[in-house]
């Protein structure tokens, strides 16, 4: 009796060049210690959030849509299941664990959780991965960041993937925005030195996906939105008129209420490539009116994924 899983279609958002589409997944897949000990998720049933059965879920949604990159939050499951799994199917990965994950307070931890970053070794060539702990007003904060630079084995052209999860709740507005500035900051430079290295002169294109604990109207969108890297937002090619963020990545009842909120998303080069598709969101009815998670959904936050292509494709001889 397996539970029916969400069924999402993706949107056909422009016309690159399908062949040598980049497929990005973003997914805060819900640490298996919050879910079960901190986040009381009050109409989700307990034997929902249970890790034998999760863990295939999990696996089910990343396999459907077989990503060439996934960018995952709230890991806490590398060592025993993430990496030796998706490395069996192909996939080169890093994990960066924050510093004093809340997972480490809960009774019967797997350890911290983190962000992982995975990408299809086939397609792909590692050049530089780079861990970040992200800073905010000078001091070091308790929220990290991978920046991995790839090249394509076939079209030979390098970009950066990062990934990252930004400090949770409200109130902290200041703290999230000196962050996602620090992550900019950092951006520029690990650009720059592959440039060096490449000798290229143009910038290197950038992906950044992350669970930003930020609604659109906060700071840190808004200066994700207007930097000097020239970066877009992914999904906004969703909505009719292109402007607008979808109306939740997340959705969950926790005991002060319901909590429905866009806080996930994917940042691009909007010089270097183009959106071909993003993958619809489930509607209202689908998720249910108990919300995320569920049996029918592993984690609180649904997952974003994209098809990218660079702008002008390089002719690949045959
Ligand atoms: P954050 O505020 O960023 O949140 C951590 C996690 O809690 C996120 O994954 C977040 O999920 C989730 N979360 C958000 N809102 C709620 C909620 N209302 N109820 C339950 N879970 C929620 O935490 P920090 O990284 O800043 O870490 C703070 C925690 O770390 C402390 O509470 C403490 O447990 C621990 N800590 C321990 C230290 C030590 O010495 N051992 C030192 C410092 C911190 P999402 O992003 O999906 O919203
Ligand atoms: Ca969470």
């Amino acid at each position: 009796n397996r539970p029916a899983q969400l069924q999402r279609a993706f949107v056909q958002t422009g016309h690159g060049d399908s062949r040598q589409t980049i497929r990005v997944m973003q997914w805060n897949v819900l640490a298996q210690a919050l879910g079960e000990g901190m986040d009381n998720f009050v109409q989700c049933p307990m034997d929902a959030l249970n890790w034998a059965e999760r863990k295939y879920l999990i696996l089910q949604e990343i396999l459907t849509y077989r990503p060439d990159i996934i960018c995952l939050q709230e890991v806490d499951h590398y060592f025993d299941m993430f990496q030796p799994v998706l490395a069996s199917l192909g996939y080169q990965s890093s994990f960066c664990p924050k510093p004093w994950s809340p997972c480490l307070d809960v009774e019967n931890n797997n350890g911290p959780d983190g962000c992982a970053l995975f990408f299809n070794h086939k397609r792909f060539q590692s050049l530089n991965t780079t861990h970040l702990r992200l800073s905010a007003m000078m001091l070091k904060t308790n929220q990290v960041a991978i920046v991995a630079a790839l090249r394509c084995r076939t079209t030979e052209r390098a970009f950066c993937v990062a990934v990252t999860h930004l400090k949770a709740r409200s109130g902290w507005e200041v703290l999230r925005s000196a962050q996602g500035s620090d992550l900019l900051r950092n951006l520029r430079t690990v650009a720059q030195r592959i440039e060096t290295k490449e000798k290229t002169d143009t910038d290197i294109p950038l992906i950044v996906c992350g669970d930003f604990n930020a609604e659109p109207s906060e700071d840190v969108y808004r200066n994700f939105a207007t930097s000097n890297l020239g970066l877009d937002s992914a999904y906004k090619h969703l909505s009719t008129d292109g402007k607008t963020e979808p109306p939740y990545t997340t959705w969950k009842i926790r005991p002060s209420g319901e909590s429905c909120h866009t806080l996930d998303y994917v940042w691009y080069s909007h010089r270097a490539f183009d959106v071909n598709a993003v993958l619809d969101f489930p509607t209202a009815e689908q998720i249910g009116p108990n919300r995320l998670p569920s049996y029918n959904y592993p984690s609180d936050h649904l997952s974003l994924v994209c098809d990218f292509s660079f702008k002008d494709p390089v002719l690949v001889s045959q």
